[in-house]
């Protein structure tokens, strides 16, 4: 099969890795180049940066999965940033979660993206196609990290704005801020200095909180699983399938609470194949490469 590079490009990080001959070469990460969050000079710096560090030489096929690939000229937009790192690769965009499912083994089933944003999307045995949500963090993106992050901040304007102390999720939030009082949290969301990726890291607060007994912190990270699995259900009808449904991503794959909710709610819908993504989902390429198109 030659060299085969895959890209998993996020809302915060690319991850590209090279195969040889179906073995993993060399594997490394840097910024997002999700050019519906950065610009194309960002993307194009990164992905710069990244075929730097994998190794050029002739490469047979690029397999890229990103978020913000709603269209065909997304797809194009994207692919034009990776073709002149690799003259004559045959260079394939696809949506992320078409990596998600191929990484979970799975030819037809639901894949469900919780990272800095999140998506629903699966395909049937006949071929069907069906998404749910993947609108980026201004439209949607409920249950992901940036919503969880977002929703912290909201969590800690409510509490100031009815008088009451700032308790442990606020005084996380304000000391990762390097803030010393919530009212300083809204110039600082709306800051350029700030952004998608900055918010969807302080998701971490709200995990920890949870951890720690922080009631509301639990009925956030309850409430992320129950969106996103309500964007499960959605694919699943659309495509008259009971499962399985594979949860991935950084969120979906590390936060234990998260994949409870998540499968509590699938399981009151009367879907039970639930799965929680092993590897990471570039690793999807390979199953990828080996499907006729
Ligand atoms: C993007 C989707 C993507 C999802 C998960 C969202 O913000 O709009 O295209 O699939 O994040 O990465």
């Amino acid at each position: 099969a030659g060299v085969i590079i895959g890209l998993d490009i996020g809302g915060t990080k690319t991850r590209g890795v090279r195969f040889e001959d179906g073995a993993p070469v060399a594997d490394e990460s840097v910024g997002s180049s999700n050019v519906q969050n950065v610009s194309r000079e960002e993307a194009a710096r990164n992905l710069a940066e990244l075929f730097s560090r994998i190794g050029a030489g002739p490469v047979a096929r690029v397999y890229a999965g990103s978020g913000g690939i709603d269209t065909a000229e997304d797809a194009r937009a994207l692919a034009s940033l990776i073709e002149p790192h690799v003259p004559g690769a045959a260079v394939t965009v696809v949506h992320d979660s078409r990596l998600l499912l191929a990484a979970g083994r799975a030819r037809s089933g639901v894949a469900v993206i919780a990272g800095t944003g999140s998506a629903a999307w699966g395909r049937n045995a006949d071929g069907d196609e069906a998404r749910a949500g993947g609108w980026g963090y201004l439209l949607g993106d409920e249950g992901s990290g940036y919503w969880l992050g977002r929703e912290a901040v909201r969590h800690s304007l409510r509490r100031m704005d009815q008088g009451l102390p700032v308790d442990a999720l606020t005084r996380a939030l304000l000391e990762a801020c390097g803030v010393e009082h919530p009212n300083r949290l809204i110039a600082l969301f709306h800051s350029p200095a700030t952004g998608r990726r900055f918010w969807a890291q302080q998701a971490r607060h709200v995990v920890e909180a949870a951890a720690g007994g922080h009631r509301e912190s639990r009925d956030l990270l309850d409430r992320a699983g129950q969106d996103l699995a309500g964007l499960a259900l959605q694919v699943l009808r659309q495509l008259r399938l009971d499962g399985p449904v594979i949860l991935g991503s950084g969120l979906g794959m590390n936060v234990v609470q998260l994949q409870e909710a998540f499968r509590r709610h699938l399981a009151e819908g009367g879907v039970t194949d639930v799965r929680v993504l092993d590897q990471d989902p570039v690793f999807g390429v390979l199953q990828l490469v080996a499907e006729p198109a």
